[in-house]
């Protein structure tokens, strides 16, 4: 790029390609830097599309809430309302964003629809819980809870010790390296400049104000600078005296051999989440663990999410696991991302934090930061979402 670009995104996973195409459809310079660490969040990701199930605290959700409070049978706990109707906002764009970024970057990425997210209950602890929560919900939002031949009726391959399950129909999955290519392909193709090897090394500050990045030896200007760090943002804002609290949140996942279809809605559990990708592997999901930036594997968390799958599908027993790995949330605090400016500086914007919400949250988190980084007035109000609510 010979000219200053006006905006430099640190990070290209789906949530600094994201703020990168809805900047490039903006006529701004853009220079989107990334060096591809491992245990980077987006291509370990499930790619759910959950933001009610995840706002009112199932899919990933449960199993945070049992870690985060030590019991196995704690129930859910809700994010606030104005982050559900973000999420939601955001979900609501996914068909239309397929067909623009399929003509845009040619590719697919893999949205598919099915009956929902079904929350499965074994317990009568669980369909308490669930009927709490449908009495909590505004009117727009529908949870139908579902007697166990009704869900059978809908997937045929669950246990039969089933008690019913919780749908939320409009909750679907994407292929989640395909979403953040796409984004970063459409972006390039539309002008975005990339360097996929660049490990932005420090921010840049004159007093109140950043003014670039520093790449090893080299010091790049730029008028804003986003951190799309993911899990390194915290690291990244230290460089320059920033405290961002966002933190690595492990998740193990694992993956089975393809199968036939099996699965016809994306599954949580008290235990894991599962989900039939498109290809025909059971996706089956995930820890939560504080575990510092160390993307190992342990038996015994891989185990604990094979035995709650098998328990829900219990055909699953005689299946191959082809794959395991683990990738790093950027989760915070308060489980919100931190978004927009920093008090008191100029010249920097956060999009970070994206916890376990951060594919389904990239399409509108990109729309509103490219609208930050313009100046225009954001679609959603960004208010509590801001790091000063930290300070
Ligand atoms: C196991 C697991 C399952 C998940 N499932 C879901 C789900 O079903 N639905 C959902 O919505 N969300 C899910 N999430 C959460 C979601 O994946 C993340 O919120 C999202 O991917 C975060 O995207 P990001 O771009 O902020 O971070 P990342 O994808 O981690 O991208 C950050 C990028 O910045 C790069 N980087 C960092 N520091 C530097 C530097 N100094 N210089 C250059 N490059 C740098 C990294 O290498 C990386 O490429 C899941 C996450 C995990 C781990």
């Amino acid at each position: 790029m010979s000219q200053v670009p006006d905006v430099i995104v640190v990070g290209a996973g789906v949530i600094g390609s994201a703020v990168a195409f809805e900047l490039s459809k903006r006529s701004v310079r853009v220079l989107l830097l990334d060096e591809a660490l491992p245990g980077r969040a987006t291509s370990a990701s499930a790619g759910g599309l959950w933001p009610i199930g995840e706002a009112i605290g199932l899919g990933c959700g449960v199993i945070y809430h049992a870690a985060q409070t030590g019991e196995a049978s704690a129930g859910p706990a809700s994010l606030p309302a104005v982050f559900r109707d973000f999420l939601a906002a955001s979900n609501a764009r996914f068909p239309q964003l397929a067909v623009e970024l399929q003509d845009i970057s040619g590719l697919d990425i893999e949205f598919s629809p099915g009956h929902g997210l079904l929350f499965l209950m074994f317990e009568e602890r669980e369909s308490e819980f669930v009927r709490g929560l449908a009495g909590s919900l505004p009117p727009s939002t529908r949870i139908d809870v579902l007697s166990a031949d009704e869900v059978r009726r809908l997937e045929p391959a669950l246990s039969p010790d089933l008690k019913g399950a919780a749908l939320l129909s409009g909750e679907h999955q994407v292929n989640p390296m395909l979403l953040a290519e796409a984004f970063k392909r459409a972006a390039m193709r539309n002008g975005v400049h990339s360097r996929p090897d660049a490990r932005v090394t420090g921010l840049r500050r004159e007093g109140g104000r950043v003014t670039g990045v520093a790449v090893g030896d080299e010091t790049i200007s730029c008028g804003t600078v986003i951190n799309a760090a993911g899990a390194w943002a915290g690291t990244l804002a230290a460089t320059i005296g920033l405290d961002l609290p966002v933190f690595p949140v492990r998740g193990q996942i694992v993956l089975t051999e393809t199968l036939p279809p099996l699965l016809h809605s994306c599954l949580s559990t008290s235990a894991c989440y599962l989900s039939q990708k498109e290809h025909g592997e059971v996706l089956i999901g995930s820890t939560t663990e504080r575990a510092g930036f160390d993307t190992s594997v342990t038996p015994a968390a891989i185990q604990s999410l094979c035995r709650g799958a098998m328990r829900a599908v219990p055909l699953l027993a005689q299946v191959m696991v082809k794959r395991c790995w683990a990738g790093l949330r950027p989760g915070t605090p308060d489980e919100l991302p931190v978004l927009g400016p920093a008090s008191g500086l100029t010249g920097y914007l956060n999009a970070a934090g994206g916890f376990r919400t951060g594919i389904v949250a990239s399409p509108l988190t990109g729309e509103v930061v490219a609208q930050l980084a313009t100046g225009e007035r954001p679609t959603l109000p960004v208010e509590p979402f801001l790091m000063r609510r930290f300070e």
